[in-house]
């Protein structure tokens, strides 16, 4: 679907996967005017096939949009968009399990041009991927780094849109924590670098017996569907869920004392993911005893059941496309 300032949104099109041509000036080459979105559709046990909260993805592509100064997409469209494309691809989405289509809508600025301002030109589109199981032998916990040099976001920055440049700076501390043997970054805030954010692709949940916290949305951080969900998906549980303030410290101290029972990363690509251990320039501990928390499994169990169509879904989250 194009958009072209003073026309609106026009000309949506279902076409063969290909190769976009582009000119040399386009400016999102030169000015990251771009952000994307990330869902999976889920084969549900009737056969038929649905998509988890797309209109959550919608609204915060939209919020994306408003601070990359970029036209919003109406949620009507992201979802007719997304449907679209998955009935075209109904049979890439994989049978059952945890395998899913995963579909990556994003726009972009098409104008030519190398004044640095606002296009007035942007192309949405939605491409799809067959996704395997994230964790096919069995859930790992993995090691992260806590990345005290590099700072993904600032008050006042893009860290809460899903703009490509937020990815492009945390490469560097990607491959650093690889560089110390670890999967993950773990990002800080940029003032102190001691409040825990998230986690390069993932939000983070703190498991104290059967309270659970996450880092609150300061504005830095990406506001996860996941996290959203858990929220209220563990107080189904019985759980006592809740957004706070943890720092590095904190994390280390309550690991040490035994409060903090389990730690664990959310997303929709990984859904839930254990965290087993935890390396920084100074400190290195082992989170627990290393393996999947209960809490964690229980809560990454609920999640997928929903999302794959065997638990009830009391919330009217899944989107069902028959
Ligand atoms: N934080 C970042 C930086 C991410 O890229 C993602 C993946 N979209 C998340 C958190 C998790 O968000 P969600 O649960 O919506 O996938």
């Amino acid at each position: 679907i194009k958009w072209t300032e003073g026309r609106g949104w026009h000309d949506a099109e279902l076409v063969p996967y290909a190769p976009l041509s582009m000119d040399p000036a386009n400016m999102t080459l030169h000015y990251a005017q771009t952000i994307f979105e990330g869902l999976k559709a889920y084969k549900q046990p009737d056969g038929t096939v649905a998509t988890f909260r797309p209109q959550a993805n919608a609204e915060r592509f939209q919020s994306s949009a408003r601070r990359m100064a970029m036209p919003e997409l109406p949620t009507e469209l992201f979802i007719a968009a997304c449907d679209a494309l998955i009935k075209q691809d109904r049979a890439w989405v994989p049978d059952s399990g945890e395998a899913s289509l995963y579909l990556r809508p994003f726009m972009f600025a098409t104008e030519v041009g190398l004044g640095v301002r606002p296009a007035n030109e942007f192309l949405f589109i939605v491409i799809a991927s067959p996704a395997g199981a994230y964790f096919p032998g069995g859930v790992k916990p993995v090691s992260v780094w806590l990345s005290e040099e590099y700072v993904r976001a600032a008050k006042g920055g893009t860290g809460a849109a899903k703009t490509g440049g937020n990815y492009a700076a945390s490469l560097v501390a990607q491959a650093q924590a690889a560089e110390h043997g670890c999967d993950q970054v773990v990002w800080l805030d940029a003032v102190e670098h001691r409040w825990i954010e998230e986690m390069g692709g993932m939000n983070l949940y703190f498991v104290y017996g059967d309270r659970i916290v996450t880092p609150e949305l300061t504005g830095s951080l990406l506001p996860g569907i996941t996290r959203d969900s858990l929220l209220t998906i563990a107080r189904d549980l019985g759980y006592t869920a809740e957004e706070g303030r943890i720092t590095t410290e904190d994390w280390k101290r309550d690991n040490e004392n035994g409060t903090l029972t389990e730690v664990f990363a959310c997303g929709t690509a990984a859904v839930i993911t254990p965290v087993g251990s935890v390396k920084s320039e100074r400190a290195n501990w082992t989170q627990g005893n290393g393996e999947p928390g209960e809490v964690t499994m229980k809560l990454r169990k609920a999640l997928l059941d929903l999302q794959t169509g065997h638990n009830a879904d009391t919330h009217g989250w899944m989107h069902q496309l028959g």
